[in-house]
Order: structure tokens, then C-alpha cells, then sequence
């Protein structure tokens, strides 16, 4: 780089902007499969197909049963900012955002590092019919955040009244560097596939399917009937489900709670700010494997306020209370665990990264330490009763 005494400020062109923006928002092809999962499900669809070509890179078409976007909203669909969902930042505040998205930021990025298009057909279109008297649906595309023509329409190839499908090609085709730490097309598939493995097990009522362009298979297919535990038995499969364990705790936690595991250092949330009020309901509602699963890697699949997110605090918490339980039996078993935990929104903040992959809340590690002992409690209990009820 040159030497920061030589050049005068300047504005960067808003291409540079937009394209370094959108590599925040875009990491790879599953941050793109997660985002557009996410918009799916924002528009109630309960049928999702997803596929891939070269893990994503090539091609990530997703098509849903959602109520569809409005012709005359397609203009907008891919500009930054522009979303259906957020009104104002008090109701963002407030926690009164029902929605994953919020920011208009995902299909906008998108068509800045990759080709988009989209295929939808909304109720307020639908009593529209093609000249040949068929169910007529509107196609466009995008580049860069804009809509390359207006959009025509075309015969709608589906069953369901509504729906979108979106289809991302060609990602990084513009940034060479992105596109060459992409990892094998094995790889990105299996991360794209990991996203909708977490969804489709944490949220009954809504089938997924993932298949790779071509393949005779599914690599992921659920329909919108499965109960939860059915659902985590089609997707991660009998010895995971056979072993499954209910962990429930429904309390309240405080500063009080906070300053007795302050000993770890909170990563998350400066606590402090509102000491008036802070006592804060919760509820976590999920399954962890007990000892008697052979589970060689751990796996823990977070959802706070039903968003798919991650906490290494929490995740520490809950294997390190396994592990000793586990050896209490002399066991080495590694755990499968889906946690959903429900907190106040008002206490979550969902907006502290650009793929919203992370959220603060309040209480973080007394929440962990409380999430924690409702696993101790739900293993020792099975522990006990198969001691006491030996197996038939
Ligand atoms: P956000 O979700 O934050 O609003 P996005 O860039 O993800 O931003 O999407 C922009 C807008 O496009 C959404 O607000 C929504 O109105 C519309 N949209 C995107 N995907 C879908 C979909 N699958 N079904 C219906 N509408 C969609
Ligand atoms: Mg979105």
C-alpha cells in the first residue's frame, strides 16, 4: 500500500462499498442458503426445496410455498435497505420485529457478488392468467442491486396458489480472492446442508429439501407433518433420535445471577445500563443424547427466538456438564444437543453482526449455567432410571 501521507481523502466509488458490504453479508454459499431460508420462512412458506450446483457456487435455487413478492415490489427487491419488514428502529428496539430479516441487506448483497433472479407469484397477482389462460407468475433478474429488465411474465410452474423461488449463481464471480478461499464444492455443500439440517429439525411445520443439481436423492428432504423428535430422527437419524432426552427449564435470571458466575468473563453483553428492572424470564425447550449415545463429534444446534445463531458460552456450558455427567458412568460420549431458548426480544439483540450469525442478550452466562444444569438434571434422571429400571 502506499504511503498514507501521499493520497487525499476520498470517497470510495459506491460500487467498492456495495461489493466489500455484501462480502460481509455473504461469507460463503451456506450464509446465502441461511438468508434466503430465513426470507422463506419470513414469508410462511412450510415447503422449502434448495438446490445446489457445485456446493452452492455455481448455483442456489430455493424454492418456497411462501405468499410470494408483489410485481410491482420486484423493482426493489435487491436494493439495499429495502425490506417489507421493518418499520422503525423503536419497533427494532422494542423487540417488536417478528421477522428474520429486517435490514434489506441480504438480496441485495447477493447481486452484488453473484447473479440473482427470481421466479414469484403473490395472492395479489394470482388472479392473473397468461394469454393462453394459464396461471401466470413474474420473472427478473439482478445485478449489482438493480433489475437488470422490467420483469416479464411467464406460465407458473408449480402447484402451490403462491410461492418464490430464487435462484444465486455464479457467487464471487466478481471478487477472484472470495472465490478462490472457497473450500471443495463438498465442503460448501455440507455447510449449506448444515443450515437446513438446523432448520428442518428446529422447526416442525416447515418441510426441507437439499438435493445437488441432477441427483437422483435427497441429501435432506423433510415434509411439514414430523413432530419435533420425528423430525431430528429424519435428519440426523436413529441414533441420535434413540437417545434423545427432554431438557426443559422455565426461570428467571438476574444480575444477582450474573456477578455469581462473573468469574467468567462475559464476551457477549456489557451488563449494566438498566439495574432498575432486570430480573428476565426465560425458557429453553430442546433434547440433548443421553450417555448411551456413541456420538464421536458433539454437535449443538442453538435457536434463540427461533433464529439459528451460535454461542460458544453456552455450547461450553452444556458439553462440559455432559462430559462429567457422561463420566459419573465412566462414558465418553460426545453430545448431540438442539436448544430453543425464549427470551424477552426486547433483551436480544440480533443486530450485532452483519450475518446476524451471533445475538447479544442479557444474563448470557447465568442463562448458560442455568441451560447447563437443566441438562445435568435430565441426564442424571436418566441415568437413575436406567439403574433402577434395567433395560428388558
Ligand atoms: P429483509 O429480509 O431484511 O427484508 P432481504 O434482502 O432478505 O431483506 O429481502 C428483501 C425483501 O424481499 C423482503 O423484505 C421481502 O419483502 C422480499 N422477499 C425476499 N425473499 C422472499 C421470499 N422468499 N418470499 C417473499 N418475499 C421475499
Ligand atoms: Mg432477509
Amino acid at each position: 500500500p502506499s504511503s498514507p501521507h501521499t493520497a487525499h481523502i476520498a470517497l470510495l466509488p459506491a460500487s467498492v462499498v456495495n461489493r466489500i458490504a455484501a462480502g460481509e453479508v455473504v461469507q460463503r454459499p451456506s450464509s446465502v442458503a441461511k438468508e434466503l431460508l430465513e426470507n422463506s420462512l419470513d414469508a410462511n412458506a412450510t415447503t422449502i426445496d434448495i438446490t445446489l450446483k457445485q456446493g452452492g457456487l455455481a448455483l442456489l435455487s430455493i424454492r418456497d410455498d411462501g405468499h410470494g413478492v408483489r410485481s410491482s415490489d420486484l423493482p426493489l427487491l435487491c436494493t439495499r435497505h429495502a425490506t417489507s419488514k421493518l418499520l422503525s428502529y423503536e419497533a427494532l428496539e422494542r423487540g417488536e420485529v417478528g421477522t428474520f430479516g429486517f435490514r434489506g441487506e441480504a438480496l441485495a448483497s447477493a447481486s452484488h457478488v453473484a447473479h440473482v433472479s427470481i421466479v414469484t407469484r403473490h395472492a395479489a397477482d394470482a388472479n392473473t392468467l397468461t394469454e393462453a389462460g394459464v396461471d401466470m407468475a413474474y420473472t427478473t433478474a439482478y445485478r449489482d442491486g438493480e433489475m437488470e429488465a422490467a420483469p416479464r411474465s411467464i406460465p407458473w410452474p408449480h402447484e402451490h396458489a403462491t410461492g418464490t423461488t430464487i435462484n444465486v449463481e455464479n457467487i464471487f464471480y466478481n471478487t477472484p480472492q472470495r472465490r478462490a478461499a472457497m473450500r471443495s464444492h463438498a465442503e460448501e455443500a455440507s455447510r449449506v446442508l448444515q443450515v437446513c439440517m438446523a432448520y428442518a429439525s428446529g422447526r416442525p411445520g416447515v418441510g426441507i429439501s437439499v438435493r445437488k443439481e441432477g441427483a437422483a436423492s435427497f441429501d435432506l428432504h423433510t415434509t411439514p407433518d414430523l413432530t419435533a423428535r420425528a423430525a431430528i430422527r429424519r435428519v440426523y437419524g436413529g441414533d441420535v433420535a434413540d437417545c434423545l432426552l427432554d431438557v426443559r427449564c422455565v426461570t428467571e435470571v438476574s444480575a444477582a445471577d450474573h456477578a455469581a458466575t462473573a468469574t467468567q468473563p462475559s464476551s457477549v453483553m456489557p451488563e449494566g445500563g438498566n439495574d432498575d428492572d432486570d430480573a428476565m424470564q426465560f425458557r429453553a425447550d430442546g433434547f440433548i443424547t443421553s450417555s448411551e449415545y456413541r456420538g464421536k463429534r458433539s454437535n449443538f444446534v442453538l435457536f434463540v427466538n427461533d433464529r439459528l445463531v451460535e454461542s460458544a458460552a453456552l455450547k461450553r456450558a452444556v458439553e462440559s456438564v455432559h462430559a462429567s455427567t457422561c463420566g459419573l458412568q465412566g462414558k465418553h460420549s460426545k453430545p448431540f444437543c438442539l436448544l430453543k431458548l425464549t427470551l424477552p426480544p426486547e433483551h436480544v439483540d440480533v443486530n450485532v453482526s452483519p450475518t446476524k450469525r451471533e445475538v447479544a442478550f442479557l444474563h448470557h452466562n447465568a442463562i448458560a449455567m442455568r441451560v447447563a444444569s437443566a441438562v445435568e438434571e435430565a441426564m442424571l434422571q436418566s441415568n437413575a432410571r436406567r439403574l433402577y429400571e434395567p433395560r428388558q
